[in-house]
């Protein structure tokens, strides 16, 4: 394959391994109760998982994934007794309620944090930082279900949507992000009133907290979040913050930190990156009320310009953690890393050959949700090779671009019978022909 067979891989951490994380989301869609009465032909578990490898495989459609089954492959590597076709699939999951998904998604971060494989995302002082950001996945006229958010427009038509507070552990270094169950902004069962983004984050940090009580977390968001309510609920749950603000809608903040200036409270910090031609300039000035109707609110503020030949750029963020020369930089860092959970969550769900948007059937109950939510769970398992497996890495450097390192593991999952992700790998890695293995395996 024109790669010198001295090259030995560095050890892969097996329990991150596709294989591993395949087979912990298995025994998990296993332990779940399942209600159905009659025609359990096909169990909840089969079904679930089902959903789970149409995703992981990035089949374009839930019609292409019926089609092209591969029920061999679907047996060994995703443990699969019985694949569902399309309708079954669709009846089976539509009654289930997406929050009965969490303790898999718990599970497999568990796994995470076994053998110091999350060190490389801690950021200041064995923080994590944690992305949040809520975005719409769904908007039609017609097609809706009982959880669809309901617009009605003034010439009487409606809007149905589907929302969801995604979360993903990011780092400024790290183009791997680690996503954590989003939280659904759905429709209030039973009162037909619209959710919105503030109750969804509210659930989301009470729940984070149960999940992972004694991680410390900063959580980092965009300027609508910057609000008196948000901040105290972030507060009350032990969450730091580096929110962004914007001039236009915290007047009163701006005019505050005008004032301090004119008093010479405020500071001023350069730092110059010639290997790049860029200038880091920032002001920052500490304990600032965040707006007039909450002056017991008080914020740290960061203004930070960063200045090249061609452009300026310009940011300003509020933190509740205490700035100063020596960590202004690596917090403006963690205020601009956010756009990652853009680029890497939502655009790779949409560009990199998850069809995030594309109908894969809507259901009446949940069965949209519940879609969207294994989405994001087979986003977390190819995360973890991304960070942490050297074969996928191999692979993926080879390939050039997801997109063809996809296509090219349909195309050998739809024709090859395979024993594991392993070998698949290692088939896209040396070619079919190579008999052994290099990539060692340990056990940390
Ligand atoms: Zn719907």
């Amino acid at each position: 394959m024109g790669f010198p067979m001295s090259i030995v891989a560095p050890h892969v951490r097996k329990h991150l391994s596709a294989d591993a994380l395949f087979h912990l989301v298995r025994s998990g869609f296993a332990s779940l109760p399942d209600h159905r009465l009659d025609d359990t032909e096909i169990s909840l578990a089969d079904a679930l998982m089902s959903a789970f490898a149409m995703f992981s495989l990035k089949a374009p459609s839930l019609l292409a994934f019926d089609k092209e089954r591969a029920e061999g492959n679907l047996h060994t590597i995703y443990g699969i007794v019985r694949v569902p076709c399309d309708t079954p699939m669709r009846t089976i999951l539509d009654p289930v309620s997406p929050k009965v998904l969490r303790p898999v998604f718990t599970s497999v971060f568990r796994q995470w944090q076994r053998g110091k494989a999350l060190e490389p995302m801690t950021f200041l002082d064995g923080h994590y930082l944690l992305a949040l950001d809520g975005t719409e996945y769904f908007s039609s006229k017609t097609i809706h279900c009982a959880s669809c958010l309901h617009r009605v427009h003034r010439n009487g038509s409606s809007t149905y949507a589907h929302q969801m507070l995604g979360a993903a552990i990011i780092h400024p270094d790290q183009r791997a992000v680690i996503p954590l169950m989003p939280e659904p902004i759905v429709n209030c069962d039973g009162t037909g009133k619209n959710d919105c983004q503030r109750n969804a984050t509210k659930r989301f940090v009470a729940k984070l907290r149960q999940d992972h009580p004694h991680l410390k977390f900063i959580v980092t968001e965009e300027s609508l979040s910057s609000n008196a309510p948000h901040i105290e609920t972030l507060h009350a749950h032990g969450l730091h913050y580096i929110l962004g603000v914007k001039a236009g809608d915290h007047p009163y903040l701006f005019q505050q930190v005008q004032a301090a200036e004119h008093a010479g409270r405020v500071t001023y910090y350069e730092r110059h990156d010639r290997a790049v031609g860029v200038v880091h300039r920032f002001r920052f000035v500490n304990d600032m009320p965040l707006n007039a109707a909450h002056t017991h609110v008080r914020v740290h503020f960061i203004e930070y310009w960063e200045v090249s030949d061609t452009q300026v750029q310009h940011f300003s963020w509020v933190t509740d953690i205490r700035v100063s020369t020596r960590n202004v930089y690596p917090l403006m860092r963690g205020g601009r890393a956010r756009w990652k959970i853009e680029n890497e969550t939502c655009n790779t769900l949409k560009n990199q050959g998850y069809h995030f948007e594309h109908n894969y059937g809507h259901g009446e109950q949940h069965l949209s949700v519940v879609f969207a939510m294994l989405m994001r769970l087979a986003f977390l398992v190819d995360q973890a090779q991304q960070l942490c497996c050297a074969l996928f890495q191999a692979v993926w450097a080879k390939l050039g671009s997801k997109r063809l390192l996809w296509e090219r593991m349909r195309a050998l999952f739809y024709t090859d019978a395979l024993a594991s992700m392993q070998q698949l790998f290692e088939a896209l890695f040396y070619g079919l022909k190579k008999p052994t293995p290099v990539f060692g395996f340990d056990s940390a």
